[in-house]
């Protein structure tokens, strides 16, 4: 009896042995022609991760290589996916409560023994190859990557640097300082990019990978070392010095020192050891295991469950293989292109012409930056059909409105829309702050209609509140969920309530920071405070970008439907809006956008409540939502925060952050707070049920 064939290994085509014998642990062997093939095979998931079985398998398999050489070993993935997606960060929790730099010396010792197998080790990489999938795939000798191959350290994004040897073995194969950069960004080097910077040795397609394994052991393909001169230059402590101190001020922009340790520390590591193997190597074990217990650390560990928490709620089949969108604006366009890209059949209409071409060139940039081929590139723009006179409104399985943010226009394209959509088909609109309650009148069955509030860019922001009205049917928003999650969006299930969660919790902030404004503290003063708790940008910078026009509207809408007042609507803001200076999309707003993003000046200081004003009421606006079920658990309030809003992940979102400074501290400031500036500040009655 033999195992499967691994059908998507093309032209490989390899028999593995009997299943009984390969499911010891997570590789399976074939033998061919005097070569070893281990291929990692996860059971009961569609990607690999390396745990500690993975490692111990590897173990295993390279002791009997270890007794009886092969001519060669080759290792790959049998995932169509790819190579293998990083560490399995579970097992980092665990890791934690063990002697982590042990287990890390078990691992250094596996992937070292790897590297000196006596016979040629080749790492056959298709699709993604990211964190310690990388760094056995650097463990080997040679690199082959499938043609759309990638490769990539991610671990800066979990407050971590690499921890199984790629520190030193990516910054010995390639320019260090590619090396540090790929490890400092967490950015990946695609196909070509991984060729030319040395990482792969030779790019082939699937059906010669045999071909290209029989001609590196025959010795006729010369080793791709394209480290160089830079390498040898760096090996003296006053290069690497140098070099560290540029590194230091480049990462502190993005990355300040007190919020994300790990780009320092490894940079720390390599500015000290970048010579000496053996010291990088022990450092890095003990530098790791250092970075695992930090509270960014454990906060960015968090935020990676709670994208998986709201991954889980696309739990259905969508049905959904035809969406057409009603408007090509700034949303339309990007929600149907995004859709395209996903493979969903898009028709995408618009009462102007002009939106539409803009779409389909916004469409090709898209492309670009997410690095597709030519072939995807053109399989997304033959699905993305523009549709002038609306004619694939009448086959769309889901129709998504994203005309302005007018109540009767949007009440007559329902009309029109509700007449001619097919039995069965979902209407949704994408709208920031009209409520769906009242939108719903203009609705033939209004059980078939909810929100889908994508954020703006639809390609970067991976929210997607999915709202429901009270008579939404719950299929219908079951769908919806699963409709983002097919389109690579996050969905966060909401009510109908003024901004729903998102916009509910962020408008007090800006219209706060606005107040503020108003009684003397400078803008930039305001947005460095926010900057330094951690926001991705302050709240003028970011009410500039979202368009002053859009935050008046919202602030407008959301004033009198709820319980408590919200900051006064600062009469600059109105008269910016009457002025046409509307943000960043005029080139002019509260900032002059015409010279780049503005940088708020770091050395004032405001007042000494300033952080606190800005960011209680974005936490006291959650703990409203939680209590009157607008969202449904503070996990999920905490995952929308930092999907849609870029809410510090080092704090592992709003309502993580308010219980680890302690529930009744956060109460009581606002106290302070209301009795110093007014009932804007008084605590939510939520705060005592949390
Ligand atoms: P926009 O003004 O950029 O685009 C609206 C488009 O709709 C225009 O191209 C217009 O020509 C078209 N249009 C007008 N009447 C139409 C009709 N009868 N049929 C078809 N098309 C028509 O607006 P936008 O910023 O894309 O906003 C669209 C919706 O998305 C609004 O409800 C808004 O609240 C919501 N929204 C906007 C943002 C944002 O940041 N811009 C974010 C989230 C949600």
């Amino acid at each position: 009896m033999t195992g499967p064939v691994l059908a998507h290994l093309g032209e490989t085509k390899l028999e593995l042995g009997p299943a009984e014998e390969v499911r010891t642990h997570p590789w399976r062997r074939a033998e061919a022609e005097g070569v070893i093939w281990l291929v990692l095979d996860l059971e009961d998931t569609s990607t690999n991760t390396i745990s500690r079985a993975v490692i111990e398998g590897l173990d295993e398999e390279i002791r009997a290589l270890e007794e009886n050489t092969p001519r060669a070993v080759v290792i790959r993935s049998a995932k169509h996916g790819g190579f293998a997606a990083g560490a399995d960060i579970g097992g980092f929790e665990e890791m934690g409560e063990k002697d982590t730099a042990k287990l890390l010396k078990q691992g250094h010792a596996v992937l070292d023994r790897l590297e000196n197998l006596p016979c040629p080790t080749i790492a056959v990489v298709h699709g993604a190859a990211l964190g310690a999938g990388f760094e056995i795939a650097l463990a080997c000798d040679w690199r082959i990557a499938i043609d759309g191959a990638k490769f990539a350290f991610p671990e800066v994004n979990l407050g971590l640097h690499p921890g199984l040897g790629g520190t030193f073995r990516l910054t010995g194969l390639i320019d260090p300082l590619e090396a540090m950069t790929m490890m400092l960004t967490g950015k990946s080097a695609h196909t070509a990019k991984a060729r030319k910077l040395g990482i792969a040795d030779i790019v082939t397609e699937e059906r010669h990978v045999r071909a290209v394994v029989e001609a590196i052991i025959a010795g006729k393909v010369d080793q791709n070392e394209n480290a160089g001169v830079k390498s040898r230059a760096l090996r003296f402590d006053q290069a690497r010095s140098l070099a560290a101190g540029r590194m230091r001020s480049e990462t502190e922009k993005k990355a300040p020192r007190d919020h994300y340790p790990a780009p320092y520390a490894l940079i720390d590591l390599w500015e000290k050891h970048g010579d000496d193997r053996e010291a990088m190597q022990e450092g890095e074990i003990e530098s790791f295991a250092n970075l695992l217990d930090t509270e960014t650390s454990k906060n960015l560990r968090r935020v990676f469950f709670l994208q998986q928490g709201l991954k889980q709620n696309a739990r259905v089949e969508d049905g959904i293989a035809h969406v057409h969108v009603i408007g090509a604006g700034a949303m339309g366009a990007e929600i149907a292109v995004w859709s395209a890209l996903q493979g969903k059949r898009v028709t995408l209409g618009d009462v102007d012409l002009d939106p539409l071409g803009t779409a389909v060139k916004r469409a090709a940039d898209i492309c670009k930056d997410k690095h597709l081929n030519g072939m995807e590139t053109r399989d997304t723009l033959d699905r993305l059909m523009p549709d002038p006179h609306g004619y694939g409104l009448v086959r769309a399985d889901l129709v998504i409105e994203a005309a302005p943010e007018k109540p009767d226009l949007k009440e007559k394209i329902y009309a029109d829309a509700c007449a001619r959509m097919k039995p069965g088909a979902i209407l949704a609109t994408n709208t920031s702050s009209l409520r769906l309650a009242e939108l719903k009148d203009g609705v033939t069955e209004p059980a078939r209609f909810a929100g889908l509030h994508f954020f703006n860019p639809v390609s970067k922001m991976q929210l997607v509140e999915v709202v429901a009205h009270e008579g939404t049917d719950k299929g219908v928003t079951d769908r919806l969920m699963s409709f983002c999650g097919s389109i690579d969006r996050l969905p966060a299930p909401v009510t109908d309530y003024p901004g729903f969660l998102v916009n509910r919790a962020l408008t007090p902030y800006l219209m706060e920071a606005m107040v503020l404004m108003d009684e003397g503290v400078e803008k930039e003063v305001i947005d460095r405070a926010a900057m330094d708790f951690g926001m991705p940008m302050g709240p003028i910078a970011l009410a500039d970008q979202v368009g002053l026009d859009i935050c008046l509207h919202v602030a407008e809408s959301l004033k009198d439907g709820l319980e408590k007042p919200m900051p006064e609507i600062s009469q600059r803001l109105r008269d910016k809006v009457e002025a046409g200076e509307t943000g960043k999309k005029a080139g002019q707003g509260f900032y002059d956008w015409s010279d780049g993003t503005p940088r708020p000046d770091p050395d004032k200081k405001g007042p000494e409540d300033l952080t606190d004003r800005l960011i209680l009421p974005m936490l006291d606006a959650c703990v409203e939502c939680l209590r009157k079920k607008v969202a449904r658990k503070p996990d999920e309030v905490d995952g929308a925060m930092i999907f849609a809003t870029g809410f510090p992940p080092f704090r592992g979102g709003p309502m993580h952050y308010a219980r680890t400074r302690g529930t009744q501290d956060c109460a009581d400031r606002l106290k302070e707070l209301e009795q110093a500036h007014g009932p804007r500040f008084a605590p939510d009655p939520g705060w005592s049920d949390l």
